[in-house]
This record gives structure tokens, C-alpha cells and sequence, in this order.
């Protein structure tokens, strides 16, 4: 046991290890990637069986949205332009807000990290094989990818997990995961304000108090738990904030984490900004109607009947076009929603649950008792929303009791999109859901999902590179043996030469029509740094898969290179790549370029 200091608690807690809160999904990417690195890691969350899966992540229901990396599934309609229009789309709630620059920067690497993301999740994890792939509110295509199996974020965990235990249990001395341990505060060098923090203190099975020393990354999701704190920062009254949380929430709620943010000087951003969805099914027996939701319902339902309020007027219509947004609004402001179906033929597989929370009649008259509604009011509402063609009369209605429910919240930790460390806490870096003003205004569904890999990835390369540079400095030969391959950002197990080789640019020049031109099998050039360079021999070899380096070829890769990499990765590469010459009329500036340049 090393760098830890409990009482009675018997935890392995590897040397070195950087200490992530939060076993969601970007928890479990920011590990792997950190192993990936050569790295070692301790998880620790508050859950009780975090083998089983954790977090809102295990909820996800749609999909992870992202430049689809099988060819079986690529549609040539869609590329990286769209995918960022369309996020910066929804991020400004089309044109009607500003959109920051922080999220503009966040959304930027996102959409480049997501050819990689994706394809990533299928090199590393061959059991995930997407073979669903829907378009959400907000695409301009489909490009959430899911399964038919299952839902996603399940799926997803799962079998990251099953990667992890197995880790784990090879490699005890490098890896651990400590459960129900719920980090409380921060440890700071000196225990001064303003210093540095150097660990973490947390609870153990509710009593036991461990402090654990290393860097540390928060993953701690979003903080959608605490309703009463949202309502006072939004400024707004319960009668017009009537919103349900998804019963996903209060496991994974980390707002006790932006307390411990907050009161050590970190900032906070965007709190009153979430994303919510129109079809939370609230039992009927929820008596003081502040109960959670029971579940999250898909949308489509909502549309398939139609919804009336407590006094019994119309406040969804059937098959209604309106966006999400716009029916949570006006749901929002009635204490009581009922959905009113007439068929489940299209929802066989919600049947049992609808069943089980709502209530079933045979007649209209049935139905207007029981909701305590006037028969001739609520035929009046069935006849202005129904064609008439298309009401049986004589068929059975059910009605299930709804509210609109969060599902993400949008505001959080407030951090530099440069290297994603706490603004105000500069050595604590945070990745996931609380992340503030990432998504802006409204995301995409899938993007949060993406963003957990996408990020997670990124906030684990950060670290891996800031402690070997630490442990360089302390020249410490073990542990730079054990880490030798951290600042590489890469798999050991790919191989790469890890001798700093310089090279020369030919003279060649090229113009940027003849580059572009190289983009098929016979040949596949990119530009990086105004050096051509000729990446066929390559792509077999790039960890984030050939696909990603296919859709670039013939273009610039330099602003997507210097997001994950330093300069002298490069030189790192093998023989795979060959450098070719220089863009025409240009002076390249990659940094391992000879002084002679
Ligand atoms: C019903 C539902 C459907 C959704 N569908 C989609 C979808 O289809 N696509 C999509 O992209 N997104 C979807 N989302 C959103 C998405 O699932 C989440 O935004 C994302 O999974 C968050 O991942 P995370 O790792 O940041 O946090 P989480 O998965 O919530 O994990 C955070 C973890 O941190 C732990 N933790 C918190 N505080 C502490 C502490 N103090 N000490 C120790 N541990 C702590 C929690 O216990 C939890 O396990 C959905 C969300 C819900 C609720």
C-alpha cells in the first residue's frame, strides 16, 4: 500500500497512481486511456458494486453520436462540417443564444475527436460492433450510433468494464478500484487555501475516513440531484420549474463535488442549464408530486397520444411536431400531465410498464371519471386533436401520469478547454457530464456520450505527459522505467520507436491541389505543419484507427494533431510515414524540424 492513510481499510493503492472520481463512462475511458499509457490508476466512486456499472452512463438510451468509422454505415451525405454545424446549431439554440468561446473551443475538439472516439471504442473494444444508427433532434443525419441489442451506455460500460476487471486482476500493483468511497474534499500541500491540491480525502463505506495522494481527475457526471439548489440558482419558482429528475440522478449526483469545487476556490458555470425530455413517468401514487421519475419513456410516445392537464385542456396535441424543448416548457408549467393513449401496438415493450404506473378503461366515460373531468369537455379535447377517422370510440384508453425530466445538466465545473483543468483549481482536471458549458445551450443526443470518450481520452494524455515530466524531475528510475511510454500518448503495445529521431523536409514542393488529389488507396497524403507527408503505409498503424486518417487525406491535419499531440510525437512514428516535401510557397514549422529550416 503506498501513498494512502486510512484506518482499517485494507485497499491497494498503486504507487504513482492518478486517482479518478467517478466510474461513468468518462471515468472508465480516462482509465483505460491512462493504461493505454502506460499509466496507473485508482477509480474511486461512492456506488456500492461499480463492476455492475455506475452512473448516469448506464442509462444512456439512444446512442453515441459520431463520425461513423464503418464503412458499412457511412453515409456519404454526412462529414465533419455537418456534425459541427449542427452542435454549434443546437449549442446557440439555433441562432437564439450566444454561443462562448469556451464552447466553441470544446465543440471544436469534440467534432475532431470524433472519428477517433468511435473508432477507438471499436479497435480497443472488438465486442462493441454498432449496428444501429439513428438520427436525434438536432442532426441534420443520423449519426447516433447504437445497437440492436440493447441500450448503448449498458452496453457501452459493460464491456469497458469487463476490460478493466480484467486489467485489474492481471495488474493489481498498477491498477485498483475502490467502491463505495465517496470523495468529501480535497488535500492541499499545506493545508492553505491557496495551495496546491495533492490528493483527495474520502469516506469508506459511510465511516471510514482514507486520504489518497496523487493527481486527480474529477468524473463525477452532472448534478441534477439536488433540485432545491438548481431552483434557488436558476431564480426560479416551483410552480414554473416543474421538472422530475431521471431516477439515474440521485446515485450519480455530484453536486456535492461543485460544493467541494466552490469552497476551494474553483469556479462554477452555466448551473441553470440543462437538458431535459418531455416523457418521465411519475407514479400516480406520487401523492406530493416532487417524487422522481420512474423512468424516461421514450419520446416518440408522447406523439403517439396526446397529453391534457389536471382541469382537462389539451396541452400536447396528437402527433404533435413541436421540438422537445418546447413540450417540456409547456408541460412544465401544470402540476399534473396526463398522457392519453389509445393503441401500444408500437410500444409492445413499454406495455408492462405502462401498465403497471398508469391505468387502463374501456371508454371515454371511464376515463373522464377517474380523471375527475367532464365527459363532454374531454370528448371535446379528443374531437379538436383527433381525426375523427382515426378514434375508436369503443377502443380502451390508457393514461399514465408524466413530467418532464432532466437528463443531463448542461452547467458544471467551469475549466481552461486547453488542458481541462479547474479554472481557480489549475492542478484538478475534470472530464464527463460535469464539465460546465461544454454542450452550450442544448446538445445533441449522443454528444455526452461522445464527449466522455472524446475527453476522457484527452484529459488522460494531459496527465500521463504532466507526470512523467514530474517524474523526470525527481528522477525517479523505477517509476521513469514503468512510465517510459506516457508521453508517447500511445499504446505501448503499438510498438512505437521511442528514440527522438529528427528529420530532414525535402525541398519538393507541392501545391495544395496536387495534395488534395492524394486521397485514395493508391495514396494517401496529409499535411501537417506545411509538411507533406505521405501516410499509406501508415494507416494501419494509427491508434485512432485508418478510417479517421482516410476521411483527412489530402487535407491539414495540424489543428486536430496539436489538440492530442506535441510536435516530437512525429519522430515516434516508424517508418510508417514518409515525408515527402513541403506545401508550395510555405515554410514548415513542425518543432522537430533541424535548426538548418
Ligand atoms: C435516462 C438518460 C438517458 C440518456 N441518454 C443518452 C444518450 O442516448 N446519449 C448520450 O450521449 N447521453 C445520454 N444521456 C446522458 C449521458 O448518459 C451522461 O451525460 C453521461 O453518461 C455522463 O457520464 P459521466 O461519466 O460524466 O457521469 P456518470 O455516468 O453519471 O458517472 C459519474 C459517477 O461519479 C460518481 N460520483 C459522483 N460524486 C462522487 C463523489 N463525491 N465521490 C465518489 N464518486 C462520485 C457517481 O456515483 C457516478 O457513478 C442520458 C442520461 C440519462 C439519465
Amino acid at each position: 500500500m503506498s501513498n494512502s492513510d486510512m484506518d482499517s481499510v485494507e485497499v491497494n493503492i498503486p504507487s504513482d497512481a492518478i486517482i479518478i472520481i467517478g466510474a461513468g463512462l468518462s471515468g472508465l475511458i480516462t482509465a483505460h486511456q491512462i493504461h493505454l499509457n502506460g499509466g496507473n490508476f485508482i477509480i474511486i466512486d461512492k456506488n456500492e458494486n461499480i463492476l455492475n456499472g455506475c452512473g448516469s452512463s448506464m442509462f444512456a438510451s439512444t446512442g453515441i453520436s459520431g463520425m461513423k468509422t464503418d464503412d458499412n454505415y457511412y453515409d456519404d451525405e454526412d462529414n465533419l462540417q455537418n456534425f459541427h454545424n449542427d452542435l454549434i446549431q443546437m449549442a446557440g439554440d439555433f441562432g437564439n443564444i450566444s454561443v462562448s468561446k469556451d464552447t466553441l473551443n470544446y465543440l471544436n475538439i469534440l467534432k475532431d475527436g470524433s472519428y477517433d472516439a468511435i473508432s477507438y471504442l471499436t479497435t480497443h473494444f472488438p465486442n462493441l460492433k454498432f449496428d444501429k444508427v439513428v438520427k436525434t433532434q438536432g442532426s441534420s443525419v443520423a449519426r447516433t450510433l447504437g445497437f440492436k441489442s440493447g441500450p448503448p451506455g449498458m452496453i457501452i460500460m459493460m464491456e469497458i468494464i469487463r476490460k478493466l476487471k480484467q486489467l485489474i486482476e492481471e495488474e493489481c500493483d498498477k491498477y485498483a478500484i475502490l467502491n463505495n468511497t465517496e470523495m468529501i474534499d480535497f488535500i492541499k500541500k499545506d493545508d492553505d487555501d491557496d495551495d496546491e491540491v495533492i490528493g483527495v480525502k474520502c469516506i469508506r463505506d459511510g465511516k471510514t475516513p482514507i486520504s489518497i495522494k496523487g493527481d486527480v481527475i474529477l468524473a463525477t457526471g452532472g448534478y441534477g440531484f439536488d433540485l432545491q439548489k438548481l431552483k434557488k440558482l436558476n431564480g426560479s419558482s416551483s410552480s414554473s420549474f416543474n421538472f422530475n429528475y431521471a431516477t439515474a440522478c440521485p446515485s450519480s449526483s455530484s453536486s456535492k463535488i461543485l460544493d467541494i469545487v466552490d469552497r476551494n476556490g474553483g469556479q462554477l458555470t452555466e448551473l441553470g442549464n440543462f437538458q431535459a425530455t418531455p416523457c418521465g413517468l411519475v407514479p400516480f401514487d406520487d401523492i406530493h408530486n416532487d417524487g422522481f421519475s420512474v423512468k424516461v419513456l421514450p419520446d416518440t410516445l408522447i406523439k403517439s397520444g396526446f397529453v391534457i392537464n389536471q382541469q382537462g385542456n389539451l396541452i400536447i396535441e396528437s402527433e404533435t411536431k413541436s421540438n422537445n424543448q418546447t413540450i417540456c416548457n409547456k408541460l412544465a408549467m401544470n402540476e399534473n400531465n396526463y398522457l392519453i393513449l389509445q393503441s401500444l401496438e408500437n410500444f409492445k415493450f413499454l406495455e408492462k410498464i405502462i401498465l403497471k404506473h398508469g391505468f387502463s378503461f374501456n371508454n371515454l366515460k371511464e376515463l373522464s371519471k377517474f380523471l375527475n373531468i367532464e365527459p363532454s369537455k374531454l370528448l371535446r379535447v379528443v374531437k379538436t386533436t383527433i381525426p375523427s377517422t382515426k378514434f375508436n370510440h369503443n377502443g380502451k384508453l390508457h393514461v399514465i401520469k408524466i413530467k418532464p425530466t432532466i437528463i443531463m445538466t448542461l452547467g458544471g465545473i467551469k475549466c481552461n478547454p486547453k488542458d481541462m483543468s479547474i479554472i481557480g483549481i489549475p492542478n484538478v482536471h475534470v472530464v464527463g457530464e460535469c464539465i460546465g458549458g461544454l454542450h452550450g445551450h442544448q446538445m445533441i443526443v449522443g454528444s455526452s456520450l461522445l464527449s466522455c470518450v472524446v475527453f476522457g481520452r484527452l484529459v488522460a494524455n494531459i496527465t500521463c505527459s504532466k507526470i512523467l515530466k514530474n517524474l523526470l524531475k525527481r528522477r525517479n528510475n523505477t517509476a521513469q522505467q514503468r512510465l517510459k511510454s506516457i508521453n508517447n500518448h500511445l499504446s505501448p503495445s503499438y510498438g512505437y520507436n521511442s528514440n527522438y529521431t529528427p528529420f530532414k523536409v525535402p525541398d519538393t514542393e507541392f501545391s495544395l491541389n496536387e495534395i488534395s488529389k492524394h486521397k485514395t488507396p493508391e495514396s494517401y497524403w496529409i499535411i501537417l505543419k506545411n509538411v507533406v507527408i505521405d501516410v499509406t503505409q501508415f494507416l494501419s498503424r494509427h491508434p485512432g484507427g485508418m478510417q479517421s486518417l482516410i476521411r483527412s487525406a489530402g487535407t491539414d491535419v495540424t489543428d486536430g494533431f496539436d489538440i492530442f499531440h506535441d510536435d516530437s510525437m512525429i519522430t515516434k512514428l516508424g517508418n510508417g510515414l514518409k515525408v515527402l516535401g513541403r506545401v508550395k510557397g510555405c515554410i514548415p514549422y513542425l518543432e522537430v524540424i533541424g535548426n538548418d529550416e
